[in-house]
C-alpha cells in the first residue's frame, strides 16, 4: 500500500505510524508512507498555509494553492492518484472501506484539514472523495486518516503474525467477533468456558460462531437485519432466541 499524508502537524502523524502494526508494516516494506508539511508548499516568506474565511466569520481556511502544489509534485511520480479528504461531511468508513484500501493499487493521498476545514475548491478540482470516521467533529483529519490507514494497513497480507488473526474480527463477515479469554481459567470466580478447554476443535469452531451470533444479535442487531443467514448460522440463531425466551421465562 502506499500512501502519502499531506498535512500541517506532521508530528501527529509520526506519533502514530512510528509504534506497532504500522511500524512492522513499514519495515516489512508491506506499507510504503510519506508525510508531507503541507506548509512547506505554502509561499515564503511566513509559509501561511490559511487565511481568514471569505464572508467573514469564526476561524481560518486551509489554502488551496499550497495543497495545489503539494498534489502537482506528487502526480510528476505518479499518475494515478486516490485522492481522500477526511471530512466529517463524507460518507461513513466501514470495514469494506478498509478492505478496498488494502487492495488499492493507486497511490493514496490523505490531505488533512484543520481549523475550519479546507478550501472548497481543493475538492472539487481534485474530485476528492470525502470520508468521515463517524457523525462528530475532530479537530484536524490527522487521527482520521490514521484510523482509515491502520484499518487498511492490518488486512495487507503479511501485515498481522497470523494471517487469519484478522479473518474472525468484527464486520468481516457483517457480524461482530466471538468473546476471547486467556489464562488463568478463573478470575474472581468467573471461569473461562469449558467447551474451549476440550481440545474438540470443531466444537470450538460451532461455539465461536454461535456467540459470534450472539454478540451481534445482542449489541448490533441491525447488522443480522441487513443480511441473509447460511441455514446453519439461522440454526445457531434460532437456538440463541430459544435460550434467551427461555431465560427469560424461568
Ligand atoms: N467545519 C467543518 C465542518 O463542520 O464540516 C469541520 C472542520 S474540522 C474542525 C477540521 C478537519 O478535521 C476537517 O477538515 C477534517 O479534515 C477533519 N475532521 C473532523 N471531523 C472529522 C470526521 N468525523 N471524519 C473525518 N475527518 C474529520
Amino acid at each position: 500500500m502506499q500512501c502519502d499524508v499531506l498535512t500541517l502537524f506532521p508530528a501527529s502523524i509520526q506519533a502514530v505510524t512510528s509504534q506497532s502494526i504500522v511500524k512492522r508494516a513499514q519495515e516489512k516494506g508491506l506499507l510504503h508512507l510519506k508525510i508531507h508539511n503541507i506548509r512547506d508548499y505554502a509561499d515564503g516568506p511566513h509559509f501561511n498555509a490559511d487565511d481568514t474565511p471569505y464572508g467573514g466569520g469564526e476561524g481560518m481556511v486551509m489554502k488551496a494553492e499550497p495543497i495545489f502544489r503539494a498534489i502537482d509534485v506528487l502526480r510528476k511520480d505518479h499518475q494515478d492518484l486516490r485522492i481522500i479528504l477526511p471530512s466529517p461531511q463524507g460518507i461513513s468508513f466501514t470495514q469494506g472501506h478498509a478492505q478496498a484500501l488494502s487492495n488499492e493499487s493507486r497511490r493514496l493521498v490523505f490531505i488533512c484539514g484543520h481549523y475550519e476545514g479546507i478550501d472548497e475548491r481543493v475538492r472539487s478540482t481534485l474530485f476528492a472523495e470525502e470520508i468521515s470516521v463517524g457523525d462528530y467533529v475532530l479537530t484536524g483529519g490527522e487521527l482520521p486518516a490514521m484510523v482509515m490507514i491502520d484499518a487498511a494497513v492490518r488486512l495487507i497480507p503479511g501485515v498481522l503474525g497470523d494471517p487469519l488473526s484478522a479473518q474472525h474480527d468484527s464486520f468481516m463477515d457483517s457480524l461482530l467477533d466471538y468473546p476471547h479469554y486467556t489464562r488463568p481459567n478463573k478470575v474472581r470466580g468467573a471461569a473461562v468456558p469449558e467447551i474451549l478447554s476440550s481440545g474438540n476443535h470443531e466444537a470450538i469452531r460451532l461455539w465461536r460462531r454461535k456467540e459470534a451470533l450472539r454478540n451481534t444479535l445482542v449489541k448490533r442487531p441491525d447488522l443480522l437485519n441487513q443480511q441473509t443467514l447460511s441455514e446453519k448460522d439461522q440454526l445457531l440463531l434460532d437456538e440463541i432466541l430459544h435460550e434467551q425466551s427461555h431465560a427469560t421465562s424461568s
